[in-house]
C-alpha cells in the first residue's frame, strides 16, 4: 500500500511527532511522510520514488543484514575480486590493491572515489544504522548520540554508491570478457553478497519508528530547520 504525501526539509521530526520529513533523494523535493502501517511503503508525490517503508520484519532483518554486510566487505577486501589470463599472462586483482593501482596509473581521482564510495561510506553507514539498531532492537533508552547518527545516516545514503559501483563491475566485465579469460574471485562474490545485504538492511531501516523512540532526546532547536509547507 503506498501513501503520497506533502513537503517539508531535510530529516527531521513533524510537529506532531508523528511521521518524519525528508527531501527526495531523486528530485530533492521536500515531503512530509505521514506515519505507516507494517507493509506499506511511502512515495515521492513528484517522482514516485520510495522514500520509507514501514518493514514487516521489524528492526531484526535491518539489523541482521547489516552485520552480516560488514563481514561481507572485509571478506571482499581480503581475497581476490577477479583473476585475468590473456595470451598466458595472469592478473590477479583485488579491492585492496584496486585504488593503489589506479593512482600509479596517474588516476587518483577515481582512486580516492573508489575508497570513498565502495568502502568509507557504506561501511561507516552500516556501522551507524547498526549503532542505533542494537539498542532500539533490544528495547534499551535510545543513546544521546542517536539524533546525530540518523542524521549522518541520511546523508551518507547519499553517497554510498554500492549499487552504482556492482553494475560498472558487472558492466566492464561484460567487455573484458571478450578480451581476457576471467575468473571470479572469493572477493567479488562476497562483494556481490555485502551489496544485496546492504541493500536489504537499507531497505528494512525504519526511520519513523526510530525517530518516535529517540524523540524524548530530540529537542526543537536540534531539529533541521526549513520546513516549507
Ligand atoms: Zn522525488
Amino acid at each position: 500500500m503506498t501513501k503520497a504525501l506533502n513537503i517539508s526539509h531535510d530529516e527531521t521530526h513533524t510537529d506532531n511527532g508523528v511521521g518524519i520529513q525528508v527531501a527526495c533523494q531523486q528530485c530533492d523535493v521536500l515531503i512530509n511522510i505521514p506515519e505507516l502501517g507494517e507493509g506499506e511503503q511511502a512515495t515521492c508525490i513528484s517522482c514516485g520514488a520510495v522514500l520509507a517503508v514501514r518493514s514487516s520484519f521489524g528492526s531484526g532483518l535491518s539489523l541482521a543484514c547489516a552485520l552480516a554486510s560488514i563481514v561481507m566487505l572485509a571478506l571482499a577486501y581480503v581475497y581476490p575480486f577477479l583473476t585475468l589470463e590473456a595470451n598466458g599472462l595472469g592478473h590477479q586483482l583485488s579491492l585492496i590493491t584496486l585504488p593503489e593501482t589506479m593512482y600509479e596509473n596517474g588516476r587518483p581521482e577515481i582512486a580516492a572515489s573508489i575508497v570513498l564510495l565502495t568502502l568509507v561510506f557504506p561501511m561507516l553507514l552500516m556501522l551507524l544504522n547498526i549503532s542505533v539498531l542494537i539498542p532500539f532492537h533490544f528495547g534499551l533508552t535510545a543513546p544521546r548520540y542517536a539524533t546525530a547518527v540518523m542524521r549522518w545516516s541520511h546523508h551518507l545514503a547519499h553517497w554510498s554508491m554500492v549499487d552504482v559501483f556492482v553494475i560498472g563491475v558487472l558492466a566492464s566485465l561484460t567487455k573484458i570478457v571478450s578480451l581476457a579469460d576471467i575468473t571470479l574471485g572469493v572477493g567479488f562474490w562476497s562483494y556481490m553478497t555485502f551489496a544485496v545485504l546492504a541493500l536489504v538492511s537499507l531497505w528494512h531501516f525504519d526511520r519513523p519508528p526510530l525517530w518516535q523512540w529517540i524523540e524524548p532526546h530530540v529537542h526543537r532547536g536540534e531539529r533541521s530547520s526549513g520546513v516549507t509547507g
